[in-house]
């Protein structure tokens, strides 16, 4: 059933590797919260059956102490006969404590069961949740390219959550029918099995209407889900490119597609609102029968007046107990059907966790991996190819580049050479060939070093919300204010930082939202400067801006490049005509490579490149 619950969710190859998931996550999580769970249980237990006794001391004192011809001894299970006062008045009072203590043992119990389950299901939500995310952030690049961030939000919140509430209220829910069905059971039995049956009769009646219910309504509820993750997509996709929407006027197009969705959340939701408030008033019903059937028979029995088969022999007392008690069959059976839904939800909550948590890193990790050392900082890509899925991307590229020097990839846009790039990072795994840095290669050294030694700044230049001088010593947590203060000088950035409202502690806003492009450019390099990377990948960092940041930035750059290997990508060929090497890549193949004068007179494609740059050429020429 649970099949076709989120059967539209992207994860379904990921779920469907997880087995068992409920076994799962008490072997892994539960056992060791043992205790709060135990205590939980126990006193869960306890509460629910403490809960019952009233109505039968009731019972019995009806019988013992008022004068209503049955007259039956005071009598209770448990309890000494030397305990029981022989008056009338002292077996009076003797009920009154009795119901009233077991009203306080209810509530201690409730209290304890209350902090034992919450306990138990916080803890493991806690530990699920970080689980999750240590999980997810080891993942390679290539799993979120393909995976929207939505869905992996909604699993580290909602699917937890969900596991949250399963554990908590599930339980809770669970021991009280197992408790009350058993004890309410029990109890009419022993005072009166054949009217017990009678009582009992409209047990299967409640839980045949209840089963249908949930056959009803278990697909809408699916149904919901869909539509809200869906609504939430929307939303967040919305925020997250208002600028774009503003910018092209799309306020009143995306106001509609807003509006569908939350309609759409509101027909299926009004569907199963439909079906669940008709179950109550139904569910009512049966139970009035319930309370009906009892109330008649037991009544007609206490006369000891009924006709034929009817007849039967019970107290007054004993008829008290039953009415009372025979009411307390119906919330639980009724939540039996909340509890079918709260593990049917749990288990597809749990597969998607778990097939999170499962989701093999598409790089080979070797946590025992030595730290690569750094001499001379030389890189060498040898035969390199590579492709994201089957079609190759990057195909038998080789060059070297030593330490010190700078290479410049060019080429036309999708030629590669993020990607060649991303390989040193190892965001990626190469598929053929290796890549070295000073003869290591980057696969057989500890991730950590490796990004350590090699650092990345990109075009976009992420910022963290938090102040400027957390966003210089980001990734160099260890640095102290001066050093902070000594990067960005070198990045030319101290004086603009120097000019914000509260200098290095002034709050970027998110994604750094509140500097310029340059601005955000600069704090990204004096980050990069702090953590002094013997080789730095350059990712088209001064494009897109003007002329005068331009010339800003490619001072905080110079600060930057001196004694690094570069490898840099720069659409502006001017930016990089200083380059040791030029590498020209197309279609993922390196197709010319020398130093700038050296490819201008090759008159190849670096040349039609430049002269398009130069506006010498309407465009590139097919040749
Ligand atoms: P360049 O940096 O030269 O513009 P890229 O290395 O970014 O080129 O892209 C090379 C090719 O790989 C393009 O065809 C691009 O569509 C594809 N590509 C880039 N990133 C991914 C990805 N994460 N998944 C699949 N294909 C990708």
């Amino acid at each position: 059933m649970t099949d076709d619950i989120d059967s539209d969710d992207t994860f379904s190859a990921q779920r469907d590797r997880v087995d068992a998931p409920i076994r799962r996550l008490f072997a892994t999580y539960g056992r060791k919260h043992w205790f709060p769970l135990s205590v939980g249980v126990v006193a869960s237990v306890a509460a629910h059956f403490l809960s019952l006794v009233p109505p039968f001391i009731l019972g019995v004192a009806v019988d013992a102490i008022f004068p209503t011809g049955s007259s039956k001894p005071y009598e209770l299970p448990l309890l000494p006969q030397a305990w029981i006062p022989d008056g009338h008045v002292g077996q009076f009072w003797l009920s009154a404590v009795l119901i009233a203590t077991t009203f306080a043992g209810g509530a201690v119990g409730a209290l304890v069961k209350g902090w034992g389950l919450n306990k138990f299901a916080q803890s493991i939500q806690h530990e699920i949740r970080t689980d999750t995310y240590d999980a997810m952030q080891r993942l390679d690049l290539g799993f979120f390219a393909e995976k929207q961030t939505g869905e992996l939000m909604s699993i580290m919140n909602n699917d937890v959550n969900r596991l949250e509430q399963f554990l908590n209220g599930g339980l809770n829910v669970l021991t009280m029918i197992g408790v009350t069905v058993v004890g309410v059971a029990g109890i009419l039995v022993y005072l009166n099995w054949q009217l017990a049956l009678v009582t009992l009769a409209t047990v299967p009646v409640v839980a045949l209407f209840t089963h249908k219910f949930v056959q009803i309504i278990q697909p809408k509820y699916a149904e919901v889900r869909s539509t809200v993750g869906r609504l939430n997509s929307r939303l967040e996709n919305n925020l997250g490119g208002i600028e774009v929407i503003k910018a092209s006027s799309a306020e009143d197009y995306e106001f509609g597609r807003v509006t569908d969705s939350s309609q759409e959340y509101y027909d299926t939701n009004w569907d199963a609102i439909r079906t669940r408030i008709t179950f109550f008033p139904g569910l009512q019903l049966s139970a009035g029968l319930g309370f009906v059937l009892t109330f008649v028979v037991g009544g007609l029995w206490v006369f000891g007046g009924a006709p034929l088969v009817f007849s039967g022999d019970l107290t007054a007392g004993e008829f008290v107990t039953f009415v009372f008690l025979s009411q307390r069959f119906v919330w639980p059976l009724a939540q039996f059907g909340q509890l079918i839904n709260m593990y049917q939800q749990a288990v597809a909550s749990a597969e998607r966790v778990f097939g999170l948590m499962d989701q093999p890193t598409g790089l080979d990790v070797d946590d025992a991996a030595p730290d690569l050392a750094v001499s001379a900082g030389d890189v060498e890509y040898e035969d390199v190819s590579f492709g994201y899925d089957d079609d190759p991307v990057v195909e038998d590229v080789s060059f070297e580049v030593e330490g010190g020097d700078t290479l410049a990839l060019v080429g036309p846009t999708g030629a590669g050479k993020s990607t060649v790039l991303k390989l040193l990072l190892r965001l990626y795994d190469v598929d053929e060939g290796a890549v070295r840095i000073d003869g290591q290669d980057v696969r057989d050294v500890s991730l950590d070093s490796l990004r350590g030694v090699v650092g990345y700044v990109s075009q976009e230049t992420f910022l963290f919300a938090g102040t400027v001088a957390e966003n210089v010593a980001y990734g160099s947590f260890e640095a102290t204010r001066e050093d902070v203060i000594a990067a960005a000088k070198a990045a030319k950035a101290h004086e603009f930082i120097e000019e914000l409202p509260d200098g290095y502690d002034t709050e970027v806003g998110e994604r750094g939202v509140k500097l310029s492009g340059g601005q955000r450019q600069r704090v990204g390099i004096a980050r990069i400067l702090l953590q002094d990377p013997a080789v730095l990948i350059l990712d088209e960092a001064t494009s897109d801006v003007d002329t005068e940041t331009e010339l800003h930035i490619q001072e905080s750059l110079d600060a930057l490049l001196a004694d690094r290997t570069v490898l840099a990508i720069a659409h502006r060929l001017s930016t990089i005509k200083d380059a040791d090497t030029i590498l020209v890549l197309e279609d993922g193949r390196v197709v010319e490579r020398g130093a700038h004068g050296e490819l201008l007179a090759e008159n190849g494609l670096y040349a039609d490149l430049w002269g398009v740059q130069a506006g010498m050429l309407e465009e590139i020429p097919s040749r």
